[in-house]
This record gives structure tokens, sequence and C-alpha cells, in this order.
């Protein structure tokens, strides 16, 4: 029920950046190859993200509405294996219980589009209409039935730039899609979805950046590492830059970043930190699973092997740059 919803809201939907989060994780969920997303005035007035992935059937698109529901587990068992980025079917019915949302959908096989509005979680309006393969959901207004928590968010700027961290965070993750990102009616960035993380990249940061990087790369049975560190003489204040994805899931381990930093402790100033962007595949069962899927701390189970994997990585290619 809506006053249910409202409250789980508080915790899926903290801010405008959370909503494109959720939104976004479902866009790839659904075997989206080109992801858009806009916003108007920090998220607080508008948010549309489209996908041209797998759609919504029909009969279901009502459903995506309701707590609880998702179309991502159909079995306890499935819990032990879950590669979605979603599996609570929380998102939707939160986000649509305090915000004025439209969801417009079709799916290849379908012939006509469907398009669901729900104002404060009460559907509005549900009608069949033409729309291109794929889901566009737009959230207006968001907070506009709680006026505390509206009150709460911060300044247009300041909740654009959470918006703008957590696309370059998924951008980054999912090299295999073309996003774009459109705030305030201009373009902010644009990415290839080409598969390659140096284009990729290269896309988002430029050619200064693009030009430090060194290529890591480590191929063991059970761990596989990629990517990039950069070079000792392009640094930052703080560990923003560093973007470590464990199995495609954007993390922040103080235990990679520690490792890393070790490397670089004797080649670049007391405070600054070095930068990095790279991908650790290892199997599931080498992290611990009990960590809340909404957060993005995560614990190894074998943290010396995964350290020591890392810091030989990085020492023999910043060896091999002479550096
Ligand atoms: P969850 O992602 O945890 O399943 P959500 O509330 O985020 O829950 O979404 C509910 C359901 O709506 C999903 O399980 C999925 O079936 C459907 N859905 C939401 N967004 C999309 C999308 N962009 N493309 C296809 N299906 C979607
Ligand atoms: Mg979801």
């Amino acid at each position: 029920n809506n006053t249910i919803n409202k409250i789980a809201a508080g915790e899926v939907v903290e801010r405008p950046a959370s909503v494109v989060k959720e939104l976004v994780e479902n866009s790839i969920d659904a075997q989206a190859t080109s992801i858009s997303i806009e916003i108007v005035n920090g998220g607080k007035k508008y948010i549309r993200v489209t996908d041209n992935g797998t759609g919504i059937i029909n009969d279901d698109i009502k459903l995506a509405f309701l707590r609880h529901s998702t179309s991502k587990i159909k079995k306890v068992e499935d819990l032990e294996r879950i590669t979605s980025l979603g599996f609570r079917g929380e998102a939707l019915a939160s986000i649509a219980s305090v915000a004025q949302v439209q969801l417009l959908s079709k799916t290849k096989d379908s012939l006509s589009g469907r398009q669901v509005d729900v104002h404060g979680g009460e559907i509005i309006s549900n009608k069949e209409v033409g729309c291109p393969k794929g889901t566009t959901v737009i959230v207006k207004n968001l907070f506009y039935n709680t006026p505390v928590r509206k009150k709460f968010l911060k300044s247009d700027n300041a909740e654009s730039s959470h918006i703008s961290e957590t696309i370059y965070r998924l951008a980054l993750g999912n090299p295999n899609i073309a996003f774009k990102y459109i705030k305030d009616n201009k373009l902010i960035l644009k990415t290839p979805g080409n598969g390659d993380i140096y284009s990729t990249i290269y896309s988002l940061y430029g050619k200064e950046f693009a030009d430090s990087l060194i290529k890591i790369n480590y191929n063991g049975d059970d761990i596989k590492i990629d990517g990039y560190i950069a070079k000792p003489s392009y640094t930052r204040g703080n560990r923003n830059f560093q973007y470590f994805y464990v199995n495609g899931r954007f993390i922040k381990s103080r235990l990679l970043s520690k490792t890393l930093e070790n490397e670089y402790k004797s080649l670049i100033p007391i405070n600054k930190y070095p930068v990095c962007i790279l991908y650790i595949d290892t199997n599931a069962k080498n992290i611990d699973a009990n960590v809340h899927p909404t957060k993005i701390e995560i614990r190894f189970k074998n943290e010396s092997i995964l350290k020591y994997i890392l810091s030989k990585s990085i020492k023999v290619a910043l060896e091999e740059k002479n550096l």
C-alpha cells in the first residue's frame, strides 16, 4: 500500500541520483545497448531514462509498479546466483509513490506500446500508445508529496553533480552500452558503446587523461584484472577518481584503494591520490554475499590473494613504463 511504499522510498530513493541509478540499472538488466538520460533542475523537476531494451509485456506494466514485484527472481534458489542488478522489485514502486511517473514501453513482438501514468502511487492512466521498442521512464517533481524530504534536497548544482557521478560510474562500468546524458538541454556526455574500455574513457575524459593511462591486465584462473591506472603525474586530491568494478559492479574498497596507493607511494606527493579504472572479475563465491545490494562496499573472502595479485600487476605495469 501507499504508505508502505512511501516509507520504502526512503531507503531506495534518497535523491534524484538514486532515481537515475535505479532506472539505468533497470535498463541494463533489460539488455539495453543504448541508454539516454535527461535531467532538468538537478533532476528535481524532471528525469527521463530511455532505453532500447527488451521492454515490458503490456500486461506486466502495472505489475512493475507493485512493491516486491520483480521479473528477475523466480525461485528462492535464484537468490544464490543473482546476475541482475535489481531483484527486490522495490525501485519503481518506491519512486512512483513519491513522484509523478510516466512509463512507456514496448516489446519487439508487440504491435503497440503502452503508457502508464502513476502519480503518488495512484495509477491515473493506462493506455495504448505508439512507441519504439524499449522503455522510457519519466519522473517529474520528485518528493512533490513528501515536502519534508523535498526540503532536504540540495541545490540544482549539487544534485546534478551526484547524478553526473552516478552516470560516470555506470558508463565506465558498461563500455558495451552507449550512454548519452543531457542536462538542462545540454549534451554532457556520450559514450561509444563499442565494448572498448579505452575509447569509453577517452569519450568521457578526453585525450590528455587517456594519454596518461597504463594498461593493467592479469588473467588468472580465479581472478582477472583489466583496465587502467594513470601515470603518477596525473593525481587527484581525493579518492573520487579511483573506479573499481567487481564483477561489473562499481564498488568502493579500502583494501583495493590502499593496495593501489601503496604502489604509488614513492612516486607521488604525500597528499595526492593515484587514479585508476580497474575491473576485477572473480567467482561470486569469493565475495561475501551478505553485503547489502544497494551498498557499494564489498568484502572479499580471500583478501590477501587479491591484494597480492593487484599490487603485483600494478608494480609490473609501473616498472615497464620505467616509473
Ligand atoms: P527490480 O529491478 O528489483 O526487479 P524494479 O522496481 O526496479 O524492480 O522494476 C520492477 C520490474 O519492472 C522489473 O523486474 C522489470 O520486470 C520491469 N522493468 C523496470 N524497468 C524496466 C526497463 N527499463 N526495461 C524492462 N523492464 C523493466
Ligand atoms: Mg530495478
